[in-house]
């Protein structure tokens, strides 16, 4: 892949936690749109890459560029920033404020940014209903499954139209037909908004809705088709 047309790249990255090396040299680049599932087994440094090209952990070495910016020279409050306005994020677990309600917490985003209640509800409302939850737009989080919590997660993280859609293991505490749907709604949602997606995931079924594959070992990334 060629450095100008990625929209977020990662080179040579080194992370080290006391003695456990996390990463050991790597690399990783995404363009604008795509979807691409970052495979490996458990320890082998998946979350840290991508806690890594979030701005979320510094890399002890290595370079993170983001739309021509160099994410690991930004400032704190920089990287803050950037996360809110340009970054969506979908855990395993969804994640959400449990006094709020569904359409309050999928609005949150937006309220961090200045829009106005009814603005917010209204297009939180728009994203429920695209991830076919809007029936529990007034639940709280501790009344509606686990599949819908993370339709609502889902929604939450696409509501102010991210360009990078950061999702580690979404459906991972999910039984398999309600992991694909998910998986199926995330990816179409995100295609539709033109988010670029970076999927953690040691599961193949659900690496399966990406573009493509990058292999994480040992704390080093290969590209499977040999691109990046
Ligand atoms: P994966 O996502 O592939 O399961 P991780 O990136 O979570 O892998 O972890 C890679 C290695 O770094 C593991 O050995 C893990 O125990 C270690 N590690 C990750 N995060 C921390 C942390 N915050 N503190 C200490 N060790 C960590």
């Amino acid at each position: 892949m060629s450095e100008e047309r990625a929209l977020l790249t990662a080179t040579d990255l080194h992370k080290t936690y006391g003695a456990t090396p996390a990463l050991a040299g790597a690399d990783f680049a995404i363009r604008s749109g795509e979807v691409v599932a970052v495979m490996g087994p458990s320890g082998s440094g998946k979350s840290t890459l991508l806690h890594c090209l979030a701005g979320i952990v510094p890399p002890d070495a290595g370079t993170i560029t983001y739309d021509g910016r160099e994410v690991s020279s930004m400032s704190d409050a920089e990287r803050s920033a950037l996360r809110r306005a340009d970054f969506g994020f979908v855990f395993q677990f969804g994640q959400l404020v449990p006094e709020l309600s569904c359409v309050e917490n999928v609005a949150l985003p937006l309220r961090l940014v200045g829009t106005g209640r009814k603005e917010a509800e209204a297009r939180a409302h728009a994203w429920l209903a695209r991830l076919e939850v809007d029936d529990v737009r007034h639940h709280r989080p501790g009344q509606i499954s686990g599949g819908q919590g993370q339709r609502v997660a889902v929604a939450r993280a696409l509501v102010n139209s991210p360009r990078v859609l950061f999702a580690d293991e979404p459906t991972g505490a999910l039984d398999s037909l309600n992991g694909e749907r998910v998986m199926e709604l995330l990816t179409d949602a995100a295609r539709e908004s033109g988010a670029a997606v970076v999927l953690v995931t040691h599961e193949s079924r659900v690496a399966a809705y990406s573009d493509r594959e990058v292999v994480v070992r040992d704390g080093r990334a290969r590209d499977m088709q040999g691109v990046a």
